[in-house]
């Protein structure tokens, strides 16, 4: 597993903060759609796949910083939260605030943290237990997110087996900032939630689901979220993973981000993706390619 990787983007440096790799879904099981071309080298190259064949996927935080001020783009799964019903989160102690400290930030220095949408591995780090409480890991920072995703799963009718986690995620994780008057809550519409960085519309995969776009001054980097999980979808957009809740809303917003990534000077910024988890996309007449950026 790569911990750090870093991108230069315009007055940017973008790096990844690892905090685990999934390696426990065959590509059959995470994408049932694909059939017998689950095994097909083309979608899954060896780089791709862990030694025992099943998909790579990487959970970790993007670190925005510019020299004056830091932001983070997801949280992971984050420390000691109780997760029965998703077990590969429950009660982890990975070393994630370590590694964000050794790329020289502490966790007072986070100034805004963007979260793309409110499941479990993306909103962990948001809270620490203090032995009492969750409190917010970020004291100074602003956290902003969906206000109809954060109602959604405050909705006691949405309340069913899909969503549990999600339930739990939002009371340890989310609800603490927003008690402490950290939380911005905005409309996923495409309109700036800060200078230069938008939240763009893909749900699907959740139900207000977020792609963030920043602009760097050298192009757009754009934070996929959950919209794909694995390269296999760029050449196959068509096929939904067993987390997407609605898959025709999801396989549109996966065109949608295609399109918007194949803009050249566009460079995408993977939330599962395996690798450097950086990659640029190409429209070819039969689809979408991708390379490592
Ligand atoms: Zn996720």
């Amino acid at each position: 597993m790569q911990y750090a990787t870093q991108q230069k983007m315009g007055h940017y440096s973008i790096t990844k903060i690892s905090e685990q790799e999934l390696l426990s879904f065959a590509p059959g099981k995470l994408f049932p759609e694909l059939g017998e071309q689950a095994v097909d080298p083309a979608l899954f190259p060896p780089t791709l796949l862990s030694p025992a064949g099943n998909a790579r996927l990487s959970i970790h935080s993007w670190l925005i910083s510019d020299g004056s001020q830091n932001i983070l783009v997801d949280t992971g799964a984050g420390a000691k939260k109780s997760r029965p019903y998703a077990p590969y989160f429950d009660s982890l102690t990975p070393p994630f605030l370590e590694r964000l400290q050794a790329a020289g930030v502490r966790p007072e220095d986070v100034d805004v943290v963007l979260l793309t949408h409110l499941h479990v591995d993306h909103v962990g780090w948001n809270t620490v237990w203090d032995g009492q409480i969750w409190r917010p890991t970020f004291p100074n920072a602003r956290y902003i997110f969906s206000a109809d995703e954060y109602r959604f799963f405050s909705a006691p009718e949405n309340q069913i087996d899909r969503h549990r986690t999600s339930f739990m995620a939002r009371a340890d994780s989310v609800d603490p900032v927003v008690e402490s008057g950290q939380a911005i809550m905005v409309s996923v519409d495409g309109s700036e939630v800060l200078p230069g960085i938008r939240y763009l519309p893909t749900p699907g995969h959740s139900p207000f689901h977020a792609s963030i776009a920043v602009e760097t001054g050298e192009g757009v980097a754009l934070f996929a979220g959950d919209t794909l999980h694995h390269h296999a979808q760029v050449l196959r957009p068509d096929v939904n993973s067993i987390f997407d809740a609605e898959p025709e809303k999801a396989q549109q917003s996966r065109l949608r981000l295609l399109e918007w990534a194949s803009v050249p000077q566009t460079v995408l910024f993977g939330a599962h993706l395996a690798g450097t988890s950086v990659i640029r996309i190409a429209k070819t007449s039969e689809g979408y390619r991708w390379r490592e950026a």
